[in-house]
């Protein structure tokens, strides 16, 4: 091929270079006659066709310029504009091997004559790893919108397993109270009846009968709340802060006073979006806690504050003085029955923190703490402002 080019110019010597060692076809034509004048090696080798083949052939009869409507417009498009392309144009070499290949075409006017120059880049590759990829990215949304029905299926599941077993635990919590009362009411008659009849000995295991019979009746207590807390429906009304607080003071009056605690309340009390009695509950819980938990003979000081703005979250802190928790506990002491200290520490059935996270999850709250042991306890929730002037409470969003 390079017989051709003896006579050439360094400069065009140069360009016959480029046009030789190409990674890409290239094809020469002549407008008028529609005839290929040059083509390179790298299309004679792609497309399997000699050279002597391509020369003086129009370039339909290799599938380059489709021979039809589009192919005799693309000529007319050439001259209009000057150039032509195809992003993705389907090919068959000489022996039927489909290929594709991006075709970009220029008109240049060489004296009296117009030639059209072809550069024809082979995508093959490129157009399998993409429609691999299609493939590949096809399978993994069928799997992911699989793998999302079996989880919302499995969560279904879960859920009704979940209700059934607090619905569960409600009527045993439920009905084991009836049979303790008994056991209750009549060790409490064998002391206060037959005390006399009874040696010390006898009068002190009626009495710790008594004892562990409250213990239970409490437990139960708290158990029937937890398992109410998931059953009943909630309906989410503005309630005012301080108001809740407040409510929530008067339930832990006697406490408050049999501890002489100091309570601080400082406002501003925004409104918040909740359910009153379970705010109430968790509200009792929590300052409760801020009670009990100080150690022996230190008056506890409670402080209540709220922050945030209407309209987004509210953070209600409730601080204490008291013992501390250290971090790796501050996780665990919200689940059923998680305590730190044994009764004679510090009386308590475990299920109080669990109340306030199943409440305020209700309430579509959160629940959390700072503390580590000697420096207090900053407990908080989290619940969803009310929209400004919606200050009283008033039908609200009913969450099943
Ligand atoms: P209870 O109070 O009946 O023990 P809770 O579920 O309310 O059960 O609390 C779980 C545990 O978390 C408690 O036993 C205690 O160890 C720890 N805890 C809770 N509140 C406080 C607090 N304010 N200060 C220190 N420890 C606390």
């Amino acid at each position: 091929m390079f017989a051709a080019a003896v006579n050439l110019s360094a400069s065009e010597l140069r360009y016959r270079r480029l046009f030789e060692a190409a990674p890409d076809g290239i094809l020469i034509v002549d407008l008028e006659t529609r005839q290929i004048v040059d083509v390179n090696p790298f299309l004679v080798e792609f497309l399997g066709y000699s050279r002597e083949e391509f020369l003086g052939k129009e370039p339909w009869e290799f599938g380059l310029f489709p021979d039809d409507e589009i192919g005799r417009t693309a000529f007319e498009e050439l001259q209009a504009n000057g150039f032509l392309r195809y992003d993705d144009l389907p090919l068959r070499t000489k022996h039927g091997r489909p290929v594709d290949v991006e075709f970009v075409s220029n008109l240049y006017q060489e004296g009296d004559q117009q030639i059209v120059q072809c550069s024809i880049r082979d995508i093959t590759a490129r157009k399998a790893a993409e429609s691999a990829l299609r493939a590949t990215e096809l399978k993994l949304a069928a799997h992911a919108a699989e793998l999302e029905s079996l989880v919302g299926h499995r969560t279904a599941e879960l859920r009704l397993s979940n209700t059934q077993l607090e619905a569960f635990v409600y009527s045993i919590a439920h009905d084991l109270r009836a049979p303790l009362r008994t056991m209750q009411g009549f060790a409490e008659l064998l002391v206060r009846e037959y005390a006399a009849n009874l040696p010390p000995q006898g009068r002190d295991f009626a009495n710790f009968i008594n004892q562990a019979a409250q213990t239970m009746d409490h437990l139960l207590a708290d158990l029937l709340a937890f398992s109410q807390l998931s059953q009943q429906k909630i309906e989410l009304v503005p309630v005012p802060l301080e108001a809740a607080v407040q409510s929530a003071l008067a339930g832990c009056e006697e406490e408050i006073l049999r501890t002489r605690a100091r309570v601080d309340c400082l406002p501003p009390w925004p409104v918040v979006l909740a359910h009153p009695t379970t705010l109430r509950q968790v509200l009792v819980n929590l300052i409760n806690n801020a009670l009990k938990f100080v150690p022996a003979g230190v008056p506890p000081q409670v402080r209540i504050r709220a922050e945030g703005r209407p309209e987004e979250f509210v953070r209600l802190w409730i601080e204490d003085n008291g013992i501390g928790i250290s971090p790796e506990f501050h996780e665990r002491i919200f689940q059923v029955f998680q305590r730190l200290h044994t009764p004679r520490e510090y009386p308590g059935t475990g299920i109080g923190l669990a109340i306030v996270q199943k409440g305020v999850e209700r309430m579509r709250g959160r629940a959390g703490l700072e503390s580590s042991p000697g420096a207090g306890s900053r407990f908080w929730i989290e619940l969803a402002g009310a929209p400004a002037g919606l200050n009283s409470p008033r039908k609200g969003k009913e969450i099943p």
